[in-house]
């Protein structure tokens, strides 16, 4: 709905794909919660993105103290640790967060995580991919 849209985001995981996605919703004028459990993350992404806190986001009780209940959109961006962003969308379930998204790496992981309440599941890599190569496609002609 439109309030959800508006509202505030939170991105857990400054890796590449977090710290990109944070950064552009921020140039979008959105207000953007960035969480990393890694202190260099944090400092690193600090002087760029107006929110950034550090805290183990399988801590569902550290996630409430940052004030996470009141986030209406989280998005996880964890990618490597499938246990973690399993355990992340859990907390997040717990908290009651209206909608998560969560980032798979695998079949299997979105299978996971969509069974333990995550809203929506995406594939960044494979979407990419799939993207460039329909962009590709269209602009054979531009090559010639
Ligand atoms: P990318 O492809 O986006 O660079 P990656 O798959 O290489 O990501 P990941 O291991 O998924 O890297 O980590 C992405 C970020 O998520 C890292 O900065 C990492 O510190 C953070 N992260 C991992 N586990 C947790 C956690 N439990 N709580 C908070 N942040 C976490």
């Amino acid at each position: 709905d439109r309030r959800t849209d508006t509202g505030g985001i939170a991105v857990i995981g400054l890796g590449r794909f977090g710290s990109h996605l944070a950064e552009s919703l921020a140039a979008l004028g959105r207000e953007v919660l960035a969480i990393d459990r890694d202190i260099h993350q944090v400092q690193k992404w600090s002087s760029m993105l107006d929110q950034v806190a550090q805290a183990d986001a399988t801590d569902e009780a550290a996630l409430r103290q940052l004030g996470l209940a009141d986030v209406p959109r989280v998005m996880v961006a964890i990618g490597a640790s499938v246990e973690a962003s399993v355990l992340t969308v859990l907390a997040l379930v717990e908290l009651g967060i209206p909608q998560i998204w969560a980032r798979a790496t695998s079949g299997q992981h979105a299978k996971i995580l969509s069974s333990v309440g995550a809203h929506r599941v995406i594939f960044p890599e494979a979407e990419t991919g799939e993207r460039l190569a329909l962009m590709i496609i269209s602009r054979t002609l531009d090559f010639v």
